[in-house]
């Protein structure tokens, strides 16, 4: 095993870990992309960390009970040991370098922390393209790229996927006869990236982009210096602006109805919005929920026809137009409420329900990128028929350019005449 890092055996748990004055032990999976993007920065914090803490690695289908014991239900999950006991935080998914060191630094202490932070030395990468964002069109850039021969890396401060990861069921992307679930689908895209040579930096900190030099600093130490950036950073939910929106964010209040509608099996839920995806994720929702109230500002409904019809017709939705959310309060584990306010009267009233979904528009991922980058009114970056910006040697793809339509084949196809734009300046 590579660093100072041991991997051991359910047997050896109690010798290597809880005899053991300070250690880590990463419960992970093969064929697992989070415990791929956990396994080069667990290793190289083995090297600044090692002597001082135990790294352990444990192979969870291994040793099931073992992980079943210490309540290990997903790859990769971190665990701190301080004398034998559990301390610090359980970290688990795509695990931040910066959550490892925190926990850490915490086993050793502050002073021995401050003095082996001094052996971490900046890195400076050269590549031909560094990609942001590791979303459909992200990584077909990349596969069309790492097939040029280019140098790329791709760079995402979540794991590669993007929308399509949370996806539930994509049924409109050609090549499969049936709906396929859209984690599978980016899976795929991300090995085909990864089997042509792509390089990822993913679950990291993006700290700096500088478009002019075209350096993108990651986690702190690395400097990647590019030729060509391909910004496919994609778009994320617009906010409400509403008091408790951020405080139950993911605790209450959903951006997401393909992962979370799941969970409101024959409860009430609340949809915040009236345009195509709100109508769309509340038609997707009824299919667990008994009950489904739309709030809406307007007086009509601004989705498609066909999905104002099936939202009309569908006994467990009701439509409260002329409202609009002024704030959400949690009053248990599935209790929420929404103040709701009648805009013609401003007359208020309490809506319990058990979730609420927000479906409010989207607003493009271009704060990194300061103000050089030309933009529409909307914020989205605007490129010319082959993907490039205002700026040289930059180009954007997918959801964060001006356009009419976002799908994962408007994606692909940006992505694909970015790459081969950007390789064919790099001939
Ligand atoms: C709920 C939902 C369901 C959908 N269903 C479908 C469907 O069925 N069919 C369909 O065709 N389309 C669907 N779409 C639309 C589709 O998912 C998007 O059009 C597509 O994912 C856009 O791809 P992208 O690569 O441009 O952006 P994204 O998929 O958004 O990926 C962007 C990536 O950039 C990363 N990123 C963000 N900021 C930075 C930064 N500063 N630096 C580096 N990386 C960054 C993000 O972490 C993300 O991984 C759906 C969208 C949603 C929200």
């Amino acid at each position: 095993m590579a660093g100072k890092i041991k991997e051991i055996k359910a047997e050896e748990y109690q010798t290597e870990v809880l005899n053991k004055e300070l250690a880590v032990v990463d419960f992970y999976s093969t064929e697992c992309p989070p415990c791929e993007a956990l396994a080069s920065k667990y290793e190289a914090l083995s090297q600044i960390y090692g002597d001082d803490i135990h790294f352990i690695k444990i192979f969870r289908q291994g040793s099931r009970e073992l992980a079943e014991k210490l309540d290990v239900t997903g790859s990769p999950t971190l665990l701190f040991y301080k004398n034998g006991e559990l301390t610090g935080d359980k970290l688990s998914g795509g695990v931040l370098r910066s959550d490892i060191m925190r926990n850490l630094d915490e086993l050793v202490g502050s002073v021995k922390a401050a003095e082996l932070h001094k052996k971490i030395k900046p890195v400076e990468t050269e590549t031909d393209v560094v990609i942001l964002g590791g979303g459909p069109a992200g990584l077909t850039a990349g596969i069309y790229l790492a097939q040029a021969h280019l140098k790329t890396i791709i760079v995402d401060p979540a794991l590669p996927g993007g929308y399509v990861a949370t996806t539930h069921m994509v049924s409109n992307y050609p090549g499969f006869i049936d709906p396929q679930p859209g984690f599978m689908l980016s899976h795929f895209m991300g090995e085909q990236a990864k089997a042509n040579g792509v390089e990822f930096r993913a679950a990291v900190e993006v700290n700096n982009v500088d478009l002019d030099c075209k350096c993108v600093k990651v986690d702190g130490f690395e400097t990647i210096k590019a030729r060509k950036i391909i910004v496919a950073t994609g778009s994320k939910p617009r906010p409400l602006g509403v008091p408790g929106e951020v405080e139950y964010r993911g605790n209450g209040i959903s951006y997401c109805a393909t992962c979370d509608a799941k969970y409101f099996d024959n409860k009430e839920v609340i949809v915040i919005g009236g345009g195509n995806s709100a109508i769309e994720e509340a038609l997707f929702i009824a299919k667990f929920a008994s009950k489904i109230t739309i709030v809406h500002q307007f007086d009509h409904l601004q989705a498609n026809k066909e999905a104002q019809e099936k939202v009309f017709n569908n006994p467990k939705i009701n439509i409260l137009f002329e409202h609009e959310p002024r704030e959400f309060k949690k009053n248990g584990t599935m209790d929420m409420s929404v103040m709701v306010e009648e805009l013609k009267t401003g007359k208020k009233k309490e809506l319990k329900t058990n979730g609420i979904f927000v479906f409010v528009g989207f607003i493009p991922n271009i704060e990194t990128f300061g103000d050089k980058l030309k933009v529409d009114q909307w914020g989205y970056i605007e490129t010319d028929l082959e993907m490039r910006t205002n700026l040289d040697g930059i180009y954007a793809a997918g959801d964060v350019v001006s356009k009419r339509y976002r799908q994962i084949t408007t994606a692909v196809s940006d992505g694909t005449i970015a790459a081969i734009a950007a390789g064919k300046e790099l001939e």
